[in-house]
């Protein structure tokens, strides 16, 4: 019996991961023969168990919160994209060295554009938050070209420092990019994107007023589950479009599997038995 390819993914929780799921789906629909798992890791204690992960054959990896900062710095070489994020949730092995990549920005990007068949393309777009996933986001968000693209952090230096990471590109890209404060982030924009932990911490509803939403506004909330619902409710009471992080998990799982296997898989059928599942 030949041995499987290794994947995992490494978090801290990590038992709540669908990432597992989603890439054995991924393998069944395309014939690959791969075996993936989560792998918990001690707070201080990532790089030690991404090590014998490697040194025990592992393939692949995605990093989930809170290890995707030091994942970049582990790796030996580095997609621009992940550069730009200064994070990776995508690792390759090969040998001695490891590559880095970040995929939530093209999964959020594609789950907006094509999910939700909602072009991002000269629209005012709102992103909530400038920790790892904010930043992940960012760069492939300013591809897309909207005319305008405003960033808040409830850590304004956090996002001030991202704003600045990114001027280059929101100027070759055509966007204008600037941050507010997350209390006067401005009103009735096209997307809001909640990239913030907010759901995760059962905080308010949302970080930022009410008024950021006009009737049609796309409401995306990063977080998925019921952890989601109250963001969810609180788009749809003021008339907006809400949208969970679900997506965005099946696609940014995409862009990994083909980096891995050479060959891209199709995402609805996986999207659809999840939230079959989920109810
Ligand atoms: P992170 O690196 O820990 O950053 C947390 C961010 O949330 C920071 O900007 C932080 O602001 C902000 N924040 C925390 N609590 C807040 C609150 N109560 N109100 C307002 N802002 C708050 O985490 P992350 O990796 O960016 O993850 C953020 C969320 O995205 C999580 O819910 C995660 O599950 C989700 N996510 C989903 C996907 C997906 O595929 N769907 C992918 C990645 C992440 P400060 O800078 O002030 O601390």
């Amino acid at each position: 019996m030949t041995d499987l390819d290794r994947y995992a993914v490494f978090g801290h929780p990590v038992q709540h991961s669908l990432s597992p799921q989603i890439h054995q789906a991924f393998a069944e629909q395309t014939g690959q023969r791969l075996a993936y798992t989560r792998l918990w890791a001690p707070l201080d204690g990532f790089e030690a168990v991404l090590r014998a992960f490697v040194a025990g054959g592992g393939r692949g990896a995605n990093v989930t919160v809170p290890f995707k900062f030091e994942a970049l710095r582990l790796a030996t070489r580095r997609s621009a994209r992940a550069e730009l994020a200064q994070a990776a949730n995508v690792l390759t092995f090969d040998g001695e060295q490891i590559q880095a990549d970040n995929s939530d920005g093209v999964g959020l990007v594609r789950d907006i554009e094509t999910g939700a068949g909602r072009p991002l393309a000269g629209q005012r777009v709102l992103l909530v938050g400038a920790g790892g996933a904010g930043a992940g986001v960012l760069g492939p968000l300013l591809q897309a070209a909207p005319a305008e693209l405003v960033v808040v952090n409830r850590t304004d230096e956090r996002a001030q420092d991202l704003v600045l990471r990114h001027t280059e590109l929101a100027r070759e890209s055509g966007v204008r990019l600037h941050t507010a404060l997350m209390q006067a982030p401005g009103a009735g924009f096209d997307v809001v994107i909640n990239a913030s932990a907010s759901s995760l911490e059962g905080a308010a509803p949302s970080p930022v007023p009410e008024t950021v939403l006009r009737p049609g506004t796309l409401a995306v909330d990063l977080m998925y589950g019921p952890k989601a619902q109250p963001f969810m409710d609180w788009a749809r009471q003021h008339g907006a479009e809400p949208r969970d992080g679900l997506g965005m998990l099946v696609e940014q799982a995409a862009e990994a599997f083909e980096l891995w296997r050479g060959v891209r898989p199709d995402t609805a059928p996986v999207m659809a038995a999840l939230r079959a599942l989920k109810g």
